[in-house]
């Protein structure tokens, strides 16, 4: 029987958790906080420092809202990111890409604070990850990892330890903020680690990697990349993609709103219905690894607050 894992129930406890910690903290007179850094009003990032700024204030954390217009200097950003690392009442630091192209990435990350780099942007914290002792492992690849860790523990009745250890695991995609830092995550865990990507596909050979995989971390932002085929059966399957599509009937026809637009959905990588049955566990889009993300975060700048008070 195949286990859909509950991962807005793990975003919950989480939560929890987080809000209990914050409270603590409170008591001994220090509020975590989380400046986000939005240059522009790209239209994703828009939505995902809106999410932020509600988690913050559930959570009981200080919201710092830096958004200059698209057409900010890029020494008018790194000034922002020196002012925001002086400041006292931010924990963290989340800068949201992507930025107006005359703004270099690595200005603006490489001015980041190593100790308020809540997302291991930092080539510093991304080496500490490489090198198996990361202070703030990246939001989305630590969400992936305690959803496997809590599934490990609960139904395999398992020390996560032991669940990874020369585990096959697939990664599919190896950008620096999802497939790389999973990568690095798991081969720190001692599992056999493979990663793919689209030259892996354009050479015919994505199927006779994935197949292999006990467990395959899917994140490349295409639907249906992953279907029956590219599956082994009994494998875990953690859909990291969040990709939005057109809702079709029966024939094959979009499905018109009520304005005459075509209805549209949120799916993962993974052809989760095809897919479902086959294996031991997998988890749904929507409601899974983007309902452990955020709280994930929040934990970094928990830790980057209790570092930076010298609290244990
Ligand atoms: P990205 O920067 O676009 O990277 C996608 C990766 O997938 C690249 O490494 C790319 O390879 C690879 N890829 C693309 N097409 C492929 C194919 N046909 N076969 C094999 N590999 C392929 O995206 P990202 O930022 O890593 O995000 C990946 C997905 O995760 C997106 O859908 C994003 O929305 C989602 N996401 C979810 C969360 C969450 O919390 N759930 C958080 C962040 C991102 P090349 O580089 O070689 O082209």
């Amino acid at each position: 029987m195949t286990v859909v894992i509950d991962c807005v129930a793990i975003g919950d406890e989480l939560m929890k958790e987080i809000v209990a910690e914050t409270e603590t903290l409170k008591a001994k007179g220090i509020t975590p906080g989380i400046a986000t850094l939005l240059a522009g009003d790209d239209f994703g990032a828009r939505m995902y420092r809106g999410q932020v700024e509600k988690f913050c204030e559930e959570a009981g954390f200080n919201y710092i809202n830096e958004n200059p217009p698209a057409d900010v200097s890029e020494e008018e950003v790194v000034e922002i990111v020196k002012r925001l690392n002086a400041d006292k009442a931010v924990s963290g630091i989340l800068p949201l890409r992507p930025f107006p192209e005359h703004i270099s990435d690595s200005a603006v990350i490489n001015t980041i604070d190593v100790n308020k780099d809540i997302d291991c942007f930092h080539p510093f914290n991304m080496g500490k990850l490489a090198l198996g002792e990361p202070t703030f492992p990246p939001a989305t690849p630590s969400a992936v990892v305690e959803i496997l860790d809590r599934y490990a523990r609960e139904y395999e009745k398992m020390d996560p330890k032991d669940f990874y250890e020369g585990a096959e695991i697939v990664v599919v995609g190896h950008s620096n903020i999802v497939g790389k830092p999973v990568a690095f995550l798991m081969l720190n865990r001692n599992a056999t680690t493979s990663v793919c990507h689209v030259f892996t596909s354009m050479k015919g050979n994505l199927e006779k990697h994935t197949k292999g995989a006990d467990i395959l971390i899917v994140a490349a932002g295409k639907a249906d990349l992953i279907g029956p085929d590219q599956v082994k059966e009994g494998a875990i399957v953690v859909d990291v993609g969040i990709n939005r599509v057109k809702v079709l009937d029966e024939k094959g026809e979009p499905v018109l709103n009520e304005k005459g637009k075509p209805k549209t959905k949120t799916v993962g990588d993974v052809s989760f219905d095809a897919v479902k049955d086959m294996t031991k566990a997998i988890t749904p889009v929507p409601g899974g690894v983007g309902s452990v993300t955020n709280r994930m975060l929040m934990k970094n700048a928990l830790r980057a607050c209790k570092m930076q008070h010298g609290v244990e």
